[in-house]
């Protein structure tokens, strides 16, 4: 009888690594602070297995894994799994599997004969779901998964775009959407990169025996954008309300986002293979983002909508005062977000609209206006005004909190040097 404790699945799923290769794992630099009690840094090796030790013995069971496709039928992704005929009948039955959905890591742990001890899935966000023999039936249990948090440390340089950077380096997608979000407001993520560009990540990681299941917050970051250093430290004040800053303690968040456009991995691609319709700045009083039809546009700024409807050349058009003399124009719009109509309050990042080619317009892009007392300006050339610093009395705190994240951060900058020498 296979005992069903949490960390039984764990030491399956770590056989199962075993079984094809030797996972070596070495932990190194101390925990960057108290609310990461497990942070540290995994260094994996991979090493062949001698192919003559594991002759010696036959097993009396071995673990299989499988991923669940799209497409997929449960009797045949059974049989794939390697359970025997006799037993994927009665299994068809059972609730949890009939609900797997495509892309899940299904394990099950067979006798040769390909008798299931037992076959266990992670679903939704931490509950694992197990199935075991019992007499002549299967019994079905779920526990909650015995998750690990590790900072995992990153580095890459954009070659193309930002994603395909993070595809080069490993780094998921969420942390490459949350780099982007942090540094909107100094960076403008669909026309300010170039080539050798880099950035370094610190990123919670949530493990289960050893491999990643998903990512977490971003932590600390910096980003090299043509020569200018920009760094990012999370911290949660006294308030909870967590927030990016630099190491100083200044706030990275800016009373204007850099890009109107959603950073996606579709519009990030589009922006970077074609600029049809990219104009000089002088001629032009406005910004133009070529993206695919669809990709949603934000309010760059909290502000109320001063125009929303069609209007001309412009097509369908958003028109968002800011405060101060500040104003915003989003133009050519497929269509306007519900809820954006005069009067109504918006908050930056949300979604107005979504890129189009209404109006005047050759092909889907997004031209964009930023207007200081009704003149159309270029965003560059006018100073922003951030949020507020890390409050004086949290100073402190946050220095002991910040210090070892920005050392890593060095580290990665120290160790990318040396490569490059
Ligand atoms: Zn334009």
């Amino acid at each position: 009888m296979v005992r069903h404790t949490p960390l039984g699945r764990a030491a399956a799923l770590l056989a199962l690594a075993a079984s094809g290769v030797v996972a070596a794992f070495a932990t190194i630099a101390p925990a960057p602070q108290a609310e990461l009690a497990l942070a540290k840094t995994t260094v994996r090796e991979v090493l062949p297995v001698d192919a003559e030790a594991s002759l010696i013995a036959p097993p009396a069971s071995y673990v299989r894994e499988e991923r669940f496709r799209r497409g997929d039928t449960l009797a045949a992704f059974l049989a794939r799994l390697g359970i025997a005929d006799a037993h994927i009948e009665r299994l068809l039955r059972l609730q949890p599997l009939r609900l797997l959905s495509p892309g899940t890591d299904v394990i099950a742990k067979l006798s040769p004969e390909g008798s299931p001890f037992e076959i266990s899935f992670l679903a939704g966000r931490d509950t694992l779901f197990w199935i075991a023999p019992q007499g002549e039936r299967f019994v079905v249990g779920e526990d909650r998964a015995p998750l690990e948090t590790i900072a995992a440390v990153k580095s890459s340089s954009i070659r193309s775009s930002l994603f395909a950077a993070t595809d080069d380096a490993g780094i998921p997608d969420a942390i490459a959407i949350q780099l982007a979000e942090v540094f909107g407001g100094d960076i403008d993520f669909h026309r300010d990169l170039r080539q050798g560009d880099r950035f370094s990540v610190v990123y919670e990681m949530h493990m289960l025996a050893g491999r990643p299941v998903r990512a977490g917050r971003l932590l600390a970051a910096e980003f090299v954008n043509r020569g200018r250093s920009f760094r990012a430290v999370h911290f949660a004040g006294a308030d909870g309300k967590g927030g990016y800053y630099t190491p100083e303690g200044k706030s990275l968040r800016k009373a204007f986002l850099r890009s109107p456009l959603e950073l996606s991995r579709v519009s990030s691609g589009f922006g970077m293979r074609v600029h049809p319709i990219l104009r000089k700045w002088r001629a032009h009083r406005g910004i133009d983002y070529a993206a695919p039809t669809g990709t949603r546009v934000r309010s760059v700024g909290d502000g109320v909508v001063e125009f929303a409807g069609a209007r001309g050349g412009y097509g369908n058009m958003v028109i968002l005062r800011h405060h101060g003399q500040y104003s915003t124009v989003y133009a050519h719009l497929s269509r306007i977000a519900r809820g954006t109509v005069r009067g109504a309050r918006v908050a930056q990042g949300d979604a107005i609209g979504f890129v189009g080619q209404t109006g005047w317009a050759t092909g889907p892009h997004l031209h964009y206006e930023f207007r200081v007392a009704g003149e159309a300006r270029n965003p560059l050339s006018v100073a922003m005004p951030a949020a507020r610093p890390v409050a004086l009395q949290e100073m402190a705190t946050f220095r002991r909190h910040a210090e070892p994240l920005a050392a890593r951060l060095d580290l990665l900058a120290g160790s990318r040097l040396a490569l490059l020498e």
